[in-house]
């Protein structure tokens, strides 16, 4: 096939069936803010400079003949165009047909089903899903991109009017990078007007570091921003403004910075920051790859997104820029994350980071619980895996606990700080909500003595509990686990229930039958120091496995052996006194034997388990009922 022939007949390509769903969305849908098109628009070209820069750090002659990175906007009112044009990296046909074509990243799926749903504003979040691209077709009703690759000789057009396919097509001589050539709807007027461009990139883009230019109708040509790398400039000069759009732009997130950081070191090491801490969760703050997004740039190049040498990964949720001129340009992105120098970096701004929080922490507690609500379950990671500042991050953790409602929150200091007279613990119990470990069980006895328990809700608390082991001195102990010991700590008077005198014997007979009825299915049967209103509860025995872990675990689908838990019962509630009576005077029967049985389950089911043989179990609440309502006349 000849260039002609090829060029005579397009080559046509079907959308991804969630970019179909997507650009539907953005036909169809009026969304308020559609100027953002441009904002990412121009993000991209502005990435694809930057990519080119770098690449040119070991090729020169991708630069070359062109040297001057830029964005050129174009208006035409005769044919109703705008485009945007950037001489950056461009791309192949199979970057064409990979990028324009598919969506890659995770998390779109669920961007398109809010914007299915009609949440209008979320539209503003495209960019963070990676698609922000195709937002152009909420103001062009067809699409040209012309590109070339830089150091490709073949240049091609990607043409599509969004519904359903796009097409691929040689086109006869590109310039290197991309022109994105929108042709605008009806509806869209107002984008061939400069005025209404010239204040959208000032509102969205000023920050830009490269020249982004307009060409208007009379051919003139003018600098629409001010193309400074603002993380450089002096501290005076970042308005609250500027980096609030710089935020939005290297963050891709709507909202305002919760944190803005800019830090500039001198002498021995030198570098500037501008790093921030967004006001709301990042959709992929539990990727698995926890990756930090963070930008390095080496005097003022940009080298990568992707490097784990910049901050840690419990610190993935700070975005921002950090420029040094310590780092050759030509390093390799792969020998970044064993670089001594860029380690160093690293210790400063981590520094730098806890100490803002812990600040912010003592400065503006209420402020500060906003960030620990999105982030502490992030935060709590760097206990474990950051030993050199677990001090300085034991300061930043804030836990919710029995004694406090909703909205009380402690440090592990003011948890020491209050420990009843004879407790020598810290205690702890861990759930999925608060409101539910609350209610549980086993924390009663806790209750009744006033000894407060931590209430812990993140997952990542199985990890950092046992690997940090004590606080001030004092153990963690879980109260679902081992026994209570809690002896040696007075009930509070108006709580105190007396232990029914003589039951122990009875109470040790109904301890041997039960264990006989329920043989395998517990690891033991006991009297319980922990309860006061409930009659039984489950706890793992000291050295088992966490039973709300063990529940996490299996909601991931991982193979957990089953866990034999230990029975506890109440020595003071009625039911257990009955069953007590009961055994004293008839020793065992079928009616112990359902009893039994029924009280493991409702333990289980306190525990959020379900009976583990429900058939038997509605057969036996049906014999006991039975039983009951037959022995009541009338
Ligand atoms: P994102 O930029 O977040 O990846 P987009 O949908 O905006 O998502 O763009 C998809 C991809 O298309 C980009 O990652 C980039 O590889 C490519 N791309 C978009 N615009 C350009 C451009 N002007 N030059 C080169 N590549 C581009």
């Amino acid at each position: 096939m000849t260039a002609e022939t090829a060029a005579a007949t397009p080559e046509a390509f079907a959308f991804q069936a969630e970019t179909s769903k997507l650009l539907d969305l953005m036909i169809h849908s009026l969304y308020r803010e559609k100027e953002i098109f441009l904002r990412e628009l121009i993000s991209n070209a502005s990435d694809a400079c930057d990519k080119l820069r770098y690449a040119a750090l070991t090729k020169p002659e991708l630069l070359a003949d062109d040297p001057d990175l830029k964005v050129m906007i174009e208006l035409n009112q005769g044919k109703r165009t705008l485009v945007v044009t950037d001489n950056g990296i461009g791309m192949n046909r199979a970057e064409l047909i990979e990028n324009l074509g598919t969506i890659a990243r995770s998390g779109t799926e669920a961007f398109v089903k809010s914007l299915a749903e009609g949440k209008a504003g979320d539209v503003s979040l495209i960019g963070q899903f990676g698609v922000g691209f195709y937002s152009v077709f909420m103001v062009a009703d067809k699409v040209e991109v012309i590109t070339r690759k830089a150091g490709e000789s073949e240049s091609w057009r990607w043409e599509s009017a969004g519904r359903g396919k796009f097409t691929i097509v040689p086109e006869p001589e590109a310039k290197r990078g991309a022109s994105i050539v929108l042709h605008l709807r009806k509806d869209a007027d107002e984008f061939l007007a400069a005025e209404r461009i010239r204040h959208i990139v000032r509102t969205y883009s000023d920050h830009i570091a490269l020249p982004i230019k307009l060409l208007g109708e009379s051919r003139s040509t003018e600098t629409l921003n001010s193309a400074s790398a603002l993380w450089t400039r002096p501290k005076a000069e970042i308005t609250e403004e500027k980096a609030r759009e710089f935020y939005h732009h290297v963050a891709h997130m709507p909202g305002d910075p919760w944190l803005t950081i800019h830090l500039r070191a001198e002498g021995r090491m030198e570098y500037a920051a501008l790093l921030f801490v967004p006001d709301r969760r990042p959709f992929d703050l539990f990727e698995p790859d926890r990756r930090s997004r963070a930008k390095l740039y080496v005097k003022r190049v940009f080298i990568t997104d992707d490097c784990e040498g910049l901050l840690p990964r419990y610190l993935r949720f700070v975005r921002g820029v950090v420029d040094t001129s310590d780092l050759p340009l030509n390093i390799s992105r792969e020998t970044l994350q064993h670089n001594p120098l860029l380690a160093k970096i690293k210790t400063g701004l981590v520094k730098r980071v806890l100490g803002d929080l812990e600040k912010k922490a003592t400065e503006a507690a209420p402020d500060y619980l906003a960030f620990w609500k999105n982030f502490g379950a992030v935060v709590k990671e760097g206990l474990y895996e950051d030993q050199e500042n677990r001090a300085g991050l034991i300061k930043l953790a804030r836990f919710q606990s029995l004694n406090g409602g909703a909205e009380d929150w402690l440090s592990l200091d003011d948890y020491v700080a209050r420990l009843q007279e004879g407790q020598d613990a810290i205690y702890y119990i861990t759930g999925d909500s608060a409101e539910a470990l609350r209610k549980s069980p086993q924390v009663e006895g806790f209750r009744a003595r006033g000894v407060d328990v931590l209430l812990m809700t993140d997952a990542v608390d199985h990890f950092w509990l046992p690997s940090i082991g004590e606080h001030g001195g004092k153990q963690f102990r879980s109260v679902a686990q081992g026994s209570a010991d809690l002896d040696a700590i007075k009930v509070k008077e108006s709580d105190a229930k007396p232990e029914p005198a003589g039951a122990e014997g009875e109470l040790d007979k109904l301890i041997a039958l039960i264990k006989l009825s329920l043989g395998n299915a517990v690891k033991d049967v006991r009297r319980s120091a922990r309860l006061t209103d409930s009659a039984v509860c489950l706890v793992a025995d000291s050295g088992d496995l966490d039973m709300h872990l063990e529940r996490l675990l299996r909601t991931h689908q991982r193979e957990v052996a089953t866990q034999k838990r230990i029975l506890e019962l109440n020595p003071r509630h009625r039911l257990i006194r009955a069953l007590g009576t009961l055994v004293s005077k008839a020793g065992a029967s079928d009616t112990l034997e359902d009893a039994a049985h029924l009280l493991l389950d409702q333990a289980r089911i306190v525990e959020g388990e379900p009976p583990s043989d429900p058939a038997a179990f509605s057969r036996r609440l049906s014999a006991v009922l039975s039983r009951a309502f037959e022995a009541q006349p009338g």
